[in-house]
């Protein structure tokens, strides 16, 4: 049985005073079936820690380096040494503005394992890809190249992300979810055998309190990465309760 898992990923949003939202969702009753995790600017990692109760703390990118001389990065030691247990690797919008290719995401993930992060390996197609039909062909490669030998559902999360749909307001319909999420299952198991059902599998783009009941009642959709739905307690709490129930 695969717990839920619901992530909110900050990007570059946040400063010290935003972490009352954190607190607040720390203070509020956990979830039963879900575990959560936010992942705020590495800025805010250590002072995160500190009000985030039960909720685990990640960051949002590593390098695939422990250390050396790459300015401005950080290593998956210094997340760890921060606290964090996960961190989001190969997101769309790392992909594409920082030449991140699925061999680079692929290295970061063995960088975030050896550290013993929780890697949540980011997929997904973009417009051009949806509109020529090769959605499938796209992530099937991602999959392929991003995730590393060895991977487990312990150690791997994969998150499906649309990049036409992040931060967009436009949402994939139900069906197109359940084509990719039921794909990704099926490359997972043809891969991992049984280990191939254990890995959770996450939906994200445009997840909001309004649309997070349909989107959870979609086979194989494990939980949500969201973006800017998990800025704000409230609305981050809502779509919590929406996966907790599903
Ligand atoms: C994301 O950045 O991973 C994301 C899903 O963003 P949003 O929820 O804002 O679309």
């Amino acid at each position: 049985m695969r717990r839920k898992l619901a992530a909110g990923n900050w990007k570059m949003n946040g400063l010290g005073a935003d972490l009352a939202e954190l607190e607040r969702l720390a203070t509020a009753p956990a979830p039963s079936q879900t575990d959560r995790l936010v992942c705020p600017p590495a800025t805010l990692l250590s002072r995160a820690t500190l009000v985030a109760g039960d909720i685990a703390i990640g960051g949002q990118d590593c390098h695939a380096a422990k250390s050396g001389a790459h300015t401005g990065d950080i290593s998956a030691e210094m997340l760890t040494d921060c606290g964090a247990s996960a961190v989001i690797l190969g997101h769309s919008e790392r992909r594409e503005t920082h030449g991140e290719t699925d061999a680079t995401v692929a290295a970061k993930v063995a960088a975030a394992w050896k550290e013993s992060l929780l890697a949540v390996i980011c997929i997904g197609e973009n417009l051009a890809q949806r509109d020529a039909g090769t959605t499938l062909d796209l992530i099937g490669a991602q999959l392929a190249g991003s995730i590393p030998d060895g991977a487990t559902g312990a150690t791997t999360v994969i998150a499906y992300e649309p990049v036409w749909a992040i931060g967009t307001g436009r949402v994939p319909t139900l069906d197109q979810i359940a084509e990719a999420h039921d794909f990704i299952r099926t490359t997972l198991t043809s891969r991992f055998a049984d280990e191939g059902h254990a890995f959770r599998l996450l939906y994200g783009g445009s997840v909001k309190p309004e649309n997070a009941a349909d989107i959870f009642s979609v086979a194989n959709v494990d939980g949500a990465l969201v973006g800017g739905a998990s800025l704000k307690a409230d609305d981050f709490q809502a779509i919590i309760d929406a996966l907790d129930a599903a």
